[in-house]
Formats: structure tokens, C-alpha cells, sequence
């Protein structure tokens, strides 16, 4: 049997897990340093510990589940991993070197049942959800992949933006949100995590009510109802007005500056219609929304999508603007190794099925 990754516990359940078996508190704290702070993999190499209760750890836990499958290097310095679970699923991380810091996009399914009609990635569907253990683990290999290198580069900021819909796997992804914000180990700041969600209104409230001070990013990609279900199917049961009555609710209760993320599809919805109608929809909410202009990725399997051209993306960019909306454009990264989030997965998954 498998055993579960030691990165799924909160301190807290680590401290109660030990103390459950007549260890004091502080191994908890010894434990959790030697794993996000001087990131061994190997439960014995924790010299400081008792070594029954390592043996205890080693019985019951796994520093490593996921193994590297294949790493692919930008010109860039984007860099995108594929790790092989021990179910033997894929998934997909990415190392992505911002002027800001170094930000690590993970996975939070394996597959997604969303089905966003641009999106490589939900063109396999779920078959699970990961486990808290398995999305903080995915940010443990690419900083151990960054110690290796040596050159003393630390992972800072977070985006949940993989493959999967995080919302949809709502009490892992929050378990996984306090692992990493935790002072004791990887201390993300709040401000420094992004979760992005296709619009589950519900989980929406239920995240602005936990108040856990981290950025949300909605993706939106259409204006009106008719256009954005067209492009994302869960625009049919969560319909625009639903949405947007959560993102009030959001705002009112955290205050916290939110993005709104616009894939600019060529002929789509790119057209300077589409620029006036956003700006009207979002017109009351003033610089607290702001919108990120993509340009997309193409992928082969959704040739009816293609890149809007620059003069088309600078022209929806100003008109935003000049409607008085805090407007945004995402710089391509990784162009050169299979950029669209979810592509090197698929890719995988069919060279394998061919055989
Ligand atoms: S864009 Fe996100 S939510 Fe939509 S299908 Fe792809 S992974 Fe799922």
C-alpha cells in the first residue's frame, strides 16, 4: 500500500498526530524544519528527532510520491515539469521566473471536469482530485529541484492555476493553503498565492468567508451569457449575474483586489464590442477588479481558436482603459515548450495511448 505524503498535514495534525502517540509538541516543530526548511527526503536524516519517532514517521508516512517524468527548459527560464503519481496518473507544475520573484503554477485534479472549450487541459476529464499532500509536494520538487541547481533560489509566490478547478476540490486546496502559508515552514505570504477558479459561485462566498487573505482570480473570458457559454460550458449553470454576485460578496467581505481573467480568442470575443460590454458589466466596482488581458495558446485540438493579433489585444486594452477599468496584459511565457496549461499532459497521454 501507498503511504501518504507527510506534506499533507497541517502543523497542527502533525503536532496532534504525534502527541497521540506519547511524542512532546516540539517534535512536531523539529519535524516540519528539517522538511520545508532544510528539506530532506529521508525521515532519517532528521538527526536531531528520536528515532522512534522517525521510525514511527517512516511506517506511516512518504517524504516523496511523485517522481519527475519529464522536465522541460524555456529559453525563458520557464520551467515545466511533468511528475507520474504513484497511481501512475501525470500532472503538470510549472516554474514560471517573474521580475517579482519565482512563482510555481501547480495542479490541484488530475483531468477536469470543467471543460472550458479553449482548454487543453480539460480535455481529459477528471479521474481524481489530489491530495493536500500531493499539490504542497509538487512546490517541494521544483525548490529541491532549484536546491540542486545551487544557486540559492527560493520559490515566492504560488499560483493554483494547473490543471483541475481548485474550488472543486475545496477542502484539500484550503488544507494546502495553510501548509504553505505556515511561518514555521514555506511561509507564503497570503498576497503572494493566487487561486484561480472557473466561477463556483458558491465556493466563492464560502472562500471570501474564511478570510484567509489570498488573492482570487476568476476567469471569465466572455462578457455576456450567451458568448461565455458558449466558451465554458459551466457558464450554463452558473450564469454571469450568479457570478458576479459572488464576486460582490467577495470584495465586500475581504476588501481584496480581485482579477478577472479574459483569454483574448481571436474573432471571439475580442472585438471592441466585447471591450465596452466588460467595461460596462464591471463598471460599478471600480480599481478593487482588475481585468488581465491573456493572449491564448493555441492548441491543436481546438483549431477553432486562434491568437488575437497584437493591434486587436492593444485595442481591447485601451478601450478598457479608457472606460476608466484596471486593465492588465499576462507576458507569454514558455512559448517554446508546450506552453498551454495542461498541453504537455496531453501530449503524454496520447503518445502513450499510441503507443
Ligand atoms: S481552464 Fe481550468 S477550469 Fe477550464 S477546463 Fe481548463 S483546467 Fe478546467
Amino acid at each position: 500500500m501507498n503511504k501518504t505524503s507527510i506534506y499533507g498535514l497541517t502543523f497542527e495534525q502533525l503536532e496532534a498526530w504525534l502527541l497521540e502517540r506519547g511524542h512532546r509538541k516540539f517534535r512536531a516543530l523539529q519535524v516540519w524544519d528539517w522538511l520545508y526548511v532544510k528539506r530532506v527526503t529521508d525521515f532519517f536524516e532528521m538527526s536531531d528527532v528520536h528515532p522512534e519517532a522517525l521510525s514511527l514517521l517512516d511506517e506511516h508516512f512518504a517524504i516523496r510520491t511523485l517522481s519527475e517524468h519529464i522536465k522541460q527548459e524555456s529559453v525563458d527560464g520557464t520551467v515545466k515539469f511533468l511528475f507520474r503519481l504513484p497511481d501512475g496518473n501525470l500532472i503538470e507544475t510549472v516554474l514560471m521566473r517573474q521580475k517579482y520573484g519565482l512563482a510555481v503554477c501547480v495542479t490541484t485534479q488530475v483531468g477536469c471536469n470543467i471543460g472550458c472549450s479553449f482548454c487543453a487541459s480539460g480535455l481529459l476529464s477528471k479521474s481524481r482530485d489530489l491530495s493536500s499532500g500531493e499539490i504542497v509536494e509538487q512546490i517541494m520538487q521544483v525548490q529541491l529541484d532549484l536546491d540542486r541547481a545551487g544557486k540559492g533560489e527560493a520559490v515566492s509566490h504560488i499560483v493554483v492555476m494547473g490543471i483541475g478547478e481548485p474550488f472543486d476540490n475545496f477542502g484539500n486546496m484550503v488544507d494546502f493553503l495553510h501548509i504553505i502559508k505556515n511561518q514555521k515552514g514555506l511561509d507564503i505570504a497570503g498576497r503572494h498565492i493566487t487561486v484561480s477558479t472557473s466561477g463556483l459561485a458558491d465556493k466563492i462566498i464560502e472562500f471570501a468567508d474564511m478570510d484567509l487573505r489570498i488573492n482570487l482570480a476568476i476567469s471569465l473570458h466572455a462578457p455576456n451569457n450567451e458568448l461565455r457559454s458558449r466558451i465554458m460550458k459551466i457558464n450554463r449553470a452558473i450564469p454571469i449575474e450568479k457570478l458576479m454576485q459572488a464576486l460582490e460578496y467577495y470584495l465586500e467581505k475581504t476588501k481584496r483586489r480581485t482579477t478577472l481573467e479574459y483569454i483574448l480568442l481571436r474573432d471571439v470575443n475580442d472585438q471592441q464590442e466585447h471591450a465596452l460590454e466588460l467595461a460596462s458589466l464591471i463598471a460599478g466596482y471600480g480599481p478593487l477588479v482588475n481585468v488581465n488581458l491573456i493572449p491564448y495558446n493555441p492548441v491543436d485540438e481546438h483549431s477553432q481558436y486562434q491568437r488575437s493579433d497584437r493591434e486587436t489585444v492593444r485595442a481591447f486594452f485601451d478601450t478598457l482603459k479608457k472606460q476608466g477599468i484596471s486593465v492588465s496584459t499576462r507576458l507569454e511565457q514558455g512559448v517554446d515548450i508546450d506552453a498551454a496549461c495542461g498541453q504537455l499532459r496531453s501530449k503524454q497521454i496520447k503518445a502513450s495511448a499510441l503507443g
